[in-house]
């Protein structure tokens, strides 16, 4: 195969997965882009596996049907609200790549055709394994204890400790000393050194962040192994590897500021690692019981929705908990029939995944247009007559907004308490992912009503039949 052959071949490839990306942005064109995507890296993969460089199948056929008959499985099998943990443990895998690749490029690189006629790297091979190990390492663990405190096999509560940021300053100091050495001499000392701190380091950063700014970090972490993977494109000397990760990495870095924008926080901090530390950490933030709330039932609250002119649905994790979303569609059809105006409003961090709403809904075909996102709608809920609050807590804690000693003040939130009737449906009072109460369900203007969130959708379907 030509070498202008395959450089058109990764042209085409790369602008798919471009357009996969654009794809994505909209829920409405989000399957087309998946297609461009799996269509961009079927042609990398078939092109990749014709280059002169490529002499041994065997292996290759071995590792690529040992991966699709493992992803395919975990694939078919995962439920929708384990996906940011197996997304997490993707990211790892990534970083895992970058670094072993390293490694073996580092041990005989003649066979990836980087070496110089001495047999040593050049300089700049040294430095793409510099970066590609030390971002691929941070990324490998840090995205391994993200997905421990996901899964719940750690806690989630923050690890925090006196000198954390200054231990995690010189570590990082250390660590870029050594890569400095290593790029140096290529000392192997000097590159495990490296290594050994950036795996460290990885898990440092991730132990302090708690509660509610998991998010963020696991955007983070899709942006980095971005990164790592353009790292092993550098070392690859594979143009196609180095577009594709750095679309990863970048998208990844601007999903996080979006998500940053979303949790008001600030991306230098997220950067530095450490951050939020007290969100979510103190557990006596747990529901006071004690304080009065009013209760109702299914029915009760099919009264307040037939009579409604307006109702603005806001869907959280326990819709994805209880796969409502089928149930709900059901709702809001019978609700429209009875002419009343149905929206969605969406929080950029519901649920436990960027974009986790709109896939649920989506899901369930319910049209695009009545869904809004949080800066689109939260003007309209002072007009509104019920907002109806599914399996969602912590995107509607108006604590956000009115207590500043609470850990997720300043935090944007839908604006729910300004509708005229406010109901809540979930199993109890118990606390969301950032462990806070919520001051909304004691509210005169709040009924709550304690059921699993498909069971209350079926039970208001036959209320306003
Ligand atoms: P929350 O975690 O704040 O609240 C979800 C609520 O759903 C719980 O209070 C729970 O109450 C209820 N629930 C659970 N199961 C069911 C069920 N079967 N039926 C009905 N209700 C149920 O979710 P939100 O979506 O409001 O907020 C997301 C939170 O997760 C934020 O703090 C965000 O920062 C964090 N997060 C978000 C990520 C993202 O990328 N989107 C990633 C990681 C964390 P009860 O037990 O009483 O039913």
């Amino acid at each position: 195969m030509s070498a202008n052959f395959v450089a058109l071949a990764y042209l085409l490839a790369s602008v798919l997965v471009i357009l996969a990306l654009k794809g994505l942005s909209s829920p409405a064109s989000a399957r087309r882009g998946n297609l461009y995507g799996m269509l961009g890296m079927g042609i990398a993969i078939v092109v990749t596996l014709q280059l002169s460089s490529v002499q041994n199948y065997v292996w290759i056929f071995v590792a690529l049907g040992m991966g699709a008959a493992i992803g395919g499985s975990v694939a078919r099998k995962i439920p929708m609200t384990h996906m940011p943990q197996l997304v997490a443990f993707m990211h790892s895998l990534v970083g895992l790549a970058a670094v072993l690749i390293a490694v073996s490029a580092l041990y005989d690189p003649a066979s990836y055709g980087i070496s110089t006629h001495d047999g040593a790297l050049a300089m700049a091979s040294r430095i793409e394994l510099f970066l590609g190990t030390f971002i691929g390492a941070i990324t490998f663990t840090a995205s391994l204890v993200a997905f421990a405190k996901l899964q719940g096999l750690v806690s989630g509560q923050p690890v925090v400790f006196a000198g954390q940021h200054l231990l995690n300053l010189l570590l990082g100091i250390i660590m870029i000393v050594s890569g400095i050495i290593f790029c140096v001499d290529q000392s192997w000392l000097a590159f495990l050194v490296m290594l050994g701190i950036a795996l460290l380091l990885g898990v440092l950063l991730i132990i302090p962040i708690g509660g509610a700014d998991m998010p963020v970090i696991v955007s983070m972490l899709n942006s980095y192994s971005g990164w790592a993977a353009a790292g092993i494109g550098f070392t690859l000397m594979n143009h196609m590897l180095i577009v594709a990760g750095a679309l990863v990495g970048s998208s990844g870095a601007i999903l996080s500021y979006i998500m940053c924008k979303a949790m008001n926080r600030s991306l230098f901090n997220v950067l530095l690692g450490g951050f939020g530390a007290e969100v979510g950490s103190s557990s006596n933030n747990a529901a006071q019981v004690d304080r009065p709330y009013k209760s109702g039932a299914a029915a009760d609250a099919g009264f307040l929705l037939a009579n409604a002119r307006s109702v603005v649905i806001v869907p959280g994790y326990g819709l994805a908990v209880a796969r409502a979303q089928h149930a709900l569609k059901e709702m809001v059809e019978s609700l429209m029939a009875k002419g009343v105006t149905v929206k969605f409003a969406i929080h950029p961090v519901a649920g436990r995944m960027p974009g986790h709403m709109n896939v649920l809904l989506a899901e369930a075909d319910i049209p695009y247009d009545i869904v809004f996102e949080m800066d689109e709608i939260n003007s309209e809920f002072a007009d509104t007559d019920v907002a109806l609050i599914i399996g969602a807590n912590d995107v509607t804690n108006p604590a956000a907004k009115t207590d500043p000693s609470s850990p997720i003040y300043g935090m944007p939130i839908l604006e729910v308490n300004r509708a005229q009737h406010v109901l809540v449906i979930k199993r109890s009072m118990a606390v969301g992912y950032a462990g806070l109460d919520n001051d909304l369900f004691y509210m005169d203007k709040t009924m709550m009503i304690f059921a699993d969130a498909k069971k209350a959708c079926e039970e208001i379907i036959q209320a306003l039949d």
